[in-house]
């Protein structure tokens, strides 16, 4: 039902009706591709964030809300998140579900330091992901969450628990600052993020702990500290609880 990396979802929607048989019969792909623009520097370097215009409601929107959506047979066009839901909401005959806009909320990491968070509610067939991310120069960037429901539950039941998770994200630290040995890993254990190393030419991951970017050759440098020492690396989806 659900495939792609952070770059790219493609979302397979079943006929109406079939979706408890075993002889499941897949209708149309669609496929929504995000295009992250860096957000433009002005000559005071001020950073103004790139918008995008939708062409199913016409709105001006940040770049981040706006996918190409559509199909091979049928061409593409640029939506807004809303947008791409209520066509989703359609093909699959889920006219009730609750296509609403989340405000931005701020928390507070443990160490007093607030965090903006933005959501996003994507509609993908028979689930729905509501995602929280903090921005960079207009991008999705810093900490990420993710987790993912039925689409015909409370949205707001499901908003509750992902900002439990968040809460309960930000309550811990995994790196400190250690005198004349820079940032190191606090305890022994590292929650994180994989994500595209554009130095390493995504040859290389960049890791983001504790909503930070690190860079993989300072993470192992961190690792260094534990020379000798086992570890075990598990890798668990976005929406996991890690
Ligand atoms: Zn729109």
């Amino acid at each position: 039902m659900l495939r792609g990396g952070p770059h790219s979802i493609i979302v397979t929607l079943r006929e109406q009706g079939e979706s408890s048989g075993s002889r499941r019969k897949f209708i149309e792909l669609y496929c929504f591709r995000a295009h992250a623009v860096p957000g433009l520097p002005t000559a005071d370097g001020v950073i103004i964030m790139q918008q995008d215009h939708c062409e199913g409601c016409g709105e001006i929107m940040a770049s981040h809300d706006v996918v190409h959506f559509g199909s091979m047979d049928k061409g593409y066009r640029k939506l807004c998140t809303r947008c791409v839901n209520a066509e989703i909401a359609k093909l699959s005959g889920l006219e009730d579900f609750e296509n609403i806009r989340l405000d931005p909320i701020g928390i507070t990491d443990c160490a007093g330091e607030s965090h903006q968070f933005h959501f996003r509610t994507r509609l993908l067939g028979d689930i729905v992901s509501l995602e929280a991310f903090e921005l960079r120069e207009g991008n999705p960037a810093g900490y990420r969450f993710q987790m993912v429901g039925d689409p015909e539950d409370d949205l707001f039941a499901l908003l509750g628990r992902l900002i439990q998770k968040i809460r309960r994200t930000l309550s811990i630290r995994h790196l400190k600052e250690i005198d004349g040995h820079g940032l190191q890993i606090a305890d022994d254990t590292v929650r994180g993020r994989i994500e595209w190393g554009e130095s390493g030419d995504g040859r290389v991951p960049l890791l983001v702990v504790d909503g930070r970017e690190i860079s993989w050759e300072d993470f192992g440098s961190m690792l260094m500290s534990f020379e000798g020492w086992q570890f075990k690396l598990e890798i668990l989806d976005p929406s996991d609880e890690v």
